[in-house]
């Protein structure tokens, strides 16, 4: 069976070598995350080739997005990679100090504004606020601290202050240097950490086309203030291509508890605004170590793909986990049984919505006769933009979407959209009378169609043209002419 929600791996030491990529893709990755909060440039320009050619290898779809480090501020680097601090102690938070001279009492920030916008009493937290620091005082460039949660702390952690506030801008001059990185790497995917509003989205999409990339951008929905007015929310939702939701840093910065409704909330103006959508952090963080999920893990999966997520986001789990392939393998078993739950497939089909354009009234067209008329096998789109497999994939459904295009990009892109299996097909070398034909018979390779069950396909009079879907045909198997 076809798995419908995708899966986006983030790459790291767990994973940085021909044989783990192959092993991850073969598992059921779609989507791999490059973090440019780690790494040279040149690193990521190598493993980027090295994905494209295992992919390609493997004869699979799989995307690559760059995500952007943003403002986050980071602990710098260790003198010995790590270090555990304990409840009580003094520690030390300091920019002036040398960028690899971390120890057990003190270490370096990067962020320089940091001292300025903190004050005596205020949280820090370190790791996704695993660890917990109060400040005593700060003189200059330090941060003296003691320690509230202790734990483990290794190279580069993320800070966050406990309520949100900080007034960094969203991209940074590194993010600035990472874009050219991502246009070399040629991402299918951008993401932009911490974006404040629409503007922020719209800046880091005119910057990657400055460096010649046409990448889908991606806001990383994680500051508190994003989430709290609706009105922002929407306006950086419509800005971008796709959303995450980032609940590592947005839970930090919100609190826990309210992160549950905030998920379900995105999820949900994020299909409604015909936008893909992420869910991303700690879903199945024990299987850093353990070789199983829990059962909470388990049933975070099972929600998001519930809630009608496009894709579940690993970050350690696969960059520095023990088992990278074992928790691919049981997201992928996950979300396959989640997706068998009937109120996956029930949809309102947007009943009071008047459309604007044709594309979109024969996408949702061909969703509401998919999933009315009984013996539907599949959805076959013949697509320029994935425009039109984009808008059927946000209607609920059980029947797999075959989006069929020409253009590396587009094939590419819809790896993220749920419940769409993109294949490389050009029309306009075909024979008009063959196209038909030809296109359900790739359909057939990938999954077991008989003779007479039926189909629908989507495609426009001027195949190679943007934007020109307007036809939908109830094709039989075997008796296409
Ligand atoms: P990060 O973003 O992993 O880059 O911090 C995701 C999150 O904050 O959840
Ligand atoms: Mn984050």
């Amino acid at each position: 069976m076809l798995r419908r929600t995708k899966i986006v791996t983030t790459l790291g030491p767990a994973t940085d070598n021909a044989e783990s990529l192959e092993a991850l893709f073969k598992a059921g990755a779609n989507v791999v995350r490059m973090n440019f909060s780690h790494g040279e440039p040149e690193d990521h320009i190598k493993r980027a080739k090295i994905v494209r050619q295992v992919a390609k290898k493997l004869g699979l779809n799989i995307a690559i997005m760059g995500d952007l480090q943003g403002p986050k501020i980071r602990i710098a680097r260790y003198k010995n990679k790590n270090v555990t601090v304990e409840k009580g102690q003094a520690y030390a938070f300091d920019a002036d100090l040398d960028r690899d001279a971390g120890d057990e009492t003190q270490v370096g920030i990067d962020y320089r504004e940091l001292p300025n916008e903190c004050e005596v009493g205020d949280i820090l937290l370190l790791d996704d606020g695993r660890l917990e620091f109060e400040i005593t005082a700060i003189n200059g460039m330090r941060i003296d601290t003691t320690v509230i949660v202790g734990g483990d702390l290794s190279n580069n952690k993320g800070i966050n202050k406990k309520g949100g506030g900080l007034s960094a801008p969203a991209l940074t001059e590194k993010d600035k240097r990472d874009i050219i990185t991502a246009a070399e790497m040629e991402v299918d995917y951008l993401a932009v950490s911490f974006p404040r509003s629409a503007d922020d989205i719209n800046q880091a999409r005119s910057l990657a086309k400055e460096a010649g990339l046409n990448a889908g951008i991606v806001a990383k929905i994680e500051r508190a203030e994003t989430v709290n007015d609706p009105e922002i929310l929407d306006s950086i939702i419509k800005a971008s291509s796709a959303v995450m939701v980032a609940r590592g840093d947005l839970g930090v910065e919100i609190g826990d508890a309210e992160l549950i409704g905030v998920q379900k909330r995105i999820i949900q103006r994020a299909r409604a605004l015909d936008r893909a959508v992420i869910t991303a952090t700690q879903m199945m963080e024990s299987m850093i170590t353990n070789a199983i999920p829990t059962r909470a893990e388990v049933f975070d999966v099972a929600n998001a793909v519930l809630d009608g997520t496009d894709a579940v986001m690993l970050s350690a789990e696969t960059a520095m986990g023990a088992h990278p392939i074992k928790v691919v393998e049981a997201v992928s078993r996950v979300c396959i049984g989640a997706e068998k739950e009937p109120s996956n497939k029930i949809s309102g089909h947007r009943a009071e919505i008047q459309w604007d354009n044709i594309d979109d009234a024969v996408a949702l067209a061909t969703m509401y006769a998919a999933n009315h008329l009984n013996g539907i096998k599949a959805i076959v789109c013949l697509t320029e933009s994935g425009h039109t497999p984009l808008i059927m994939s946000r209607i609920r459904s059980g029947i797999p979407i075959f989006a069929l295009t020409r253009l590396t990009s587009t094939y590419r892109r819809m790896a993220l959209y749920r419940g769409v299996e993109a294949i490389e097909f050009d029309p306009t070398v075909l024979a008009r009378h063959d196209v038909n034909r030809l296109a359900v018979a790739e359909v057939c390779k990938r999954m077991d169609l008989k003779s007479d069950d039926l189909v629908l396909l989507t495609k426009g009079d001027h195949m190679g043209k943007l934007g020109g879907t307007n036809a939908i045909k109830f094709l039989r198997v075997g008796k296409i002419v």
